[in-house]
C-alpha cells in the first residue's frame, strides 16, 4: 500500500489512480448565489458522482492503492452512509470483497444503496465509534484491510483531487467553501489549494449540534462530541481520539470554521432545489445556508462552494422542501 508522505505529489498521484474511475465534476457559474454574497460563486457539483458524492475518490484513490495480497484479504469499513457507497463501489469495479459496518442511526436508503453494490452489511449499535469496533475486529481477524472514512493519506489525497480541479478551472479562485466533519474532504481540497497559494481563504462548515472537528480545534486536541441526528446525517460522527491527520491538516490550514442552525441549511437545500435545480443531502447545502444566513463574507471574492453529494431520503427531502420559507 502506499505510505508516502502527504503532499501536492501524493495528490496528483491520487488523481492518476482515480482516472476514468470518478467525473471530473463541473464547475457551475451561480448568478444569484454570486448576486445574494456579492461576489463570484461557482458550484463545484460532486453530487454528480455516481456513488452520489465526492468520496468515491478517497475511496478508489486508496482501493487502487492495494497490493495483491490486500485485495485478496477484500476491504471493511466503517460509514454514516456515503463513504460505505463509495467503497461498495470501488471495491465491485476492482473485484475485490467490502464489509461495511454502519451503525442503526443511518437512514434506510442509504442502506438499501450500499447491499445493492453488492456489499455486506453490518448494522451495530447507535454510534459510528460502535461501528468502528467491529470494523477494527474484521480487520484484526479476517485480514481484511480497513478503509477509514476520512483519515488515511490516500483518503485525503483522493478527496484533494477536487482542489487539483478548481485551481486548474477557475485560477482566480480566492475562497473555498466546504462541508467539514471527519475533515478528509476539507484537508485535501486545502493541501492542494494552499500549496499552489497560501493566501486561499479555506471555510469549513459543520451543523451546530455536534461539530466534532470545530470543537477538537478549539480544544487543541482531538474530543468526542455527543452525535445528534441533523438534516446533514452525512456531517455526524466523530474525528477519532486516535486522529493521525485530519486534526493536524485542519489546524493548519483552515482558516474558520462557521456553524449552521438545522434551519440554514434546510434553507440552503430549499434555494439548491428551487433556484439551481438541484436535489442535495443536507451536508451539501451548508456553504449556500452559510451565505443565505450571512454568516461568511463573499465581497469581492471568487469563491466555490462544494455541493459534496445527493443521497437524500426523498420523503425527507419533499417535506424540507416543500416547507414554506
Ligand atoms: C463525508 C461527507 C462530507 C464531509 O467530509 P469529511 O471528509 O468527513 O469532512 C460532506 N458532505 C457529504 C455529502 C459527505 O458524504
Amino acid at each position: 500500500m502506499m505510505q508516502a508522505g502527504l503532499d501536492l505529489r501524493a495528490i496528483f498521484q491520487a488523481r492518476r489512480r482515480i482516472a476514468g474511475e470518478v467525473v471530473r465534476t463541473p464547475l457551475a457559474a451561480s448568478p444569484g448565489l454570486s448576486a445574494a454574497a456579492g461576489g463570484e460563486v461557482r458550484l463545484k457539483l460532486e453530487l454528480l458522482q455516481e456513488s452520489g458524492a465526492f468520496k468515491l475518490r478517497g475511496a478508489t484513490s486508496m482501493i487502487r492503492s492495494l497490493d495483491e495480497a490486500e485485495r485478496a484479504g477484500g476491504v471493511v469499513t466503517v460509514s454514516t452512509g456515503n463513504h460505505g457507497r463509495a467503497v461498495a463501489l470501488a471495491a465491485r469495479r476492482a473485484g475485490i470483497r467490502a464489509v461495511v459496518c454502519l451503525s442503526h442511526l443511518v437512514p434506510g436508503n442509504k442502506l438499501e444503496a450500499i447491499r445493492a453494490l453488492g456489499a455486506e452489511l453490518r448494522i451495530i449499535g447507535r454510534s459510528q465509534d460502535e461501528a468502528a469496533v467491529e470494523a477494527g475486529r474484521l480487520a484484526r481477524e479476517d485480514g481484511m484491510v480497513l478503509v477509514p472514512p476520512f483519515d488515511h493519506p490516500a483518503i485525503i489525497a483522493g478527496q484533494g483531487t477536487i482542489g487539483l480541479e478548481l485551481a486548474e478551472d477557475w485560477p482566480e479562485l480566492d475562497t473555498v467553501l466546504v462541508p467539514l466533519s471527519g475533515g478528509g474532504l476539507i484537508a485535501g481540497i486545502a493541501l492542494a489549494l494552499k500549496t499552489i497559494d497560501p493566501a486561499v481563504r479555506v471555510i469549513g462548515i459543520s451543523m451546530r449540534e455536534g461539530a466534532a472537528m470545530q470543537a477538537s480545534l478549539g480544544a487543541g486536541r482531538p474530543l468526542e462530541v455527543e452525535e445528534k441526528a441533523s438534516l446533514a446525517d452525512s456531517l455526524g460522527g466523530g474525528i477519532g481520539l486516535d486522529n493521525r491527520w485530519t486534526f493536524d491538516l485542519c489546524r493548519r490550514l483552515v482558516d474558520e470554521v462557521i456553524l449552521l442552525d438545522e434551519e440554514e441549511i434546510a434553507a440552503g437545500m430549499r434555494h439548491l432545489f428551487r433556484e439551481e435545480r438541484l436535489v442535495v443531502e443536507g451536508a451539501a447545502a451548508v456553504g449556500v445556508g452559510a451565505i443565505l444566513a450571512g454568516k461568511v463574507d463573499l465581497a469581492g471574492r471568487c469563491a466555490a462552494l462544494v455541493v459534496s453529494g445527493r443521497n437524500v431520503d426523498m420523503e425527507r427531502f419533499l417535506d424540507v422542501v416543500g416547507g414554506r420559507p
